[in-house]
């Protein structure tokens, strides 16, 4: 007997649309009324391609919503003090509300002292501990972009998480703590998984909602899933095919996985996408916020579908 997909998947094109849709709308909300326009600065160091591809991909998002953006690329040898002096700059910049320097850097930086040397308010990385302690103490704070899609992706599908058990697989500063952070602030009840933890496929049978953010191809199986959960794939895993061509895959098997889950999210296709359009939320919020305005919504959940 063929297997049957029977969980549904969230698609990450189709929500990502609808937010950058909404983004673009406030962009012209916020032209219209206070003749600002959001302005985002990207930094490069170096050439790694799949940097530049990162680094165009959100420029190109930010000039289509309606935004300024600008790169800057640096040479990969340039000094560590050249780097935080621009960072520096771009901080005194009033037409520059969202610092990017896309990371890893080069070795020879030290990337805490480029998260630290971002203005927090400019921080749309939300990678500033400035930041960080305000998601996990409450108040504003700018949230990573990665783990606010995968919540708004939840939340579109299940609604309100208020109680539900969520179970994070992965604790780094990037993805897992905050996505941890930001359930909690939902309600959810919820377990942060690492590579200590121990029989981690008994944990997330226990998960409404899995967050995967390991870096493991398919290391999630089928039999690791609640039937009827959602789970959010996060993994990004390249491989080189035999035909010489990259292959992604997460770090959920899909094909187990979804004849288990309820929602689930594809690689790629998924969580990937809503990730640059939630930078286009922030760069957006920093804007509104740096220059204290009030009447203009910054969407921080997914508009309902047409
Ligand atoms: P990190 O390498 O920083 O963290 C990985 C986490 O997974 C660590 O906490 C580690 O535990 C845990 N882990 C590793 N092996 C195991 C294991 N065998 N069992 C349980 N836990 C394990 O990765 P990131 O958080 O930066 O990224 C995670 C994945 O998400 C990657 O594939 C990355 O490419 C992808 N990603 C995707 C993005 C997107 O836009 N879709 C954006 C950012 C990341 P420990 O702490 O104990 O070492």
């Amino acid at each position: 007997m063929s297997a049957t997909l029977i969980a549904q998947i969230i698609d990450g094109k189709e929500a990502s649309a609808r937010l950058k849709d909404a983004v673009a709308a406030a962009v012209a909300d916020l032209k219209a009324k206070h003749n600002i326009v959001p302005g985002l600065a990207t930094v490069l160091v170096g050439e790694d391609p799949a940097s530049q591809v990162y680094v165009a991909s959100k420029n190109k998002t930010a000039h289509a919503l309606g935004m300024n953006s600008r790169q800057i690329t640096l040479p990969a040898d340039a000094p560590e003090a050249d780097v935080l002096a621009l960072i520096q700059k771009l901080n005194a910049d009033p037409d520059v509300h969202g610092i990017l320097v896309q990371l890893p850097v080069p070795k020879h930086i030290d990337s805490f002292k480029v998260i630290t040397t971002t203005s927090p308010s400019k921080d749309v990385d939300g990678l500033h501990p400035e930041s960080a302690g305000r998601l996990v103490a409450g108040g504003e704070a700018l949230v990573p972009c990665t783990p606010m899609g995968c919540v708004m992706m939840a939340k579109d599908v299940l609604g309100d998480l208020s109680g539900l058990h969520a179970v994070v697989v992965g604790r780094s500063n990037l993805v897992g703590k905050p996505v941890a952070s930001l359930l909690l602030n939902e309600n959810c009840t919820v377990t942060i998984a690492h590579s200590r933890t121990k029989d981690l496929a008994a944990v997330c049978r226990t998960a409404d909602i899995l967050v995967a953010a390991v870096g493991r191809k398919e290391m999630i199986r089928g039999d690791w899933i609640k039937p009827g959960a959602t789970v959010i794939d996060v993994g990004i895993n390249r491989e080189t095919q035999a035909d010489g061509k990259n292959k992604l895959f997460g770090d959920v098997h899909f094909a187990e996985a979804s004849q288990v889950a309820k929602f689930i999210t594809p690689v790629p296709g998924g969580v990937g996408l809503m990730t640059v359009a939630c930078l286009m939320v922030n760069t957006l919020k920093a804007c509104v916020t740096q220059n204290g305005i009030t009447n203009v919504v910054v969407p921080m959940r997914l508009p309902p579908r047409k």
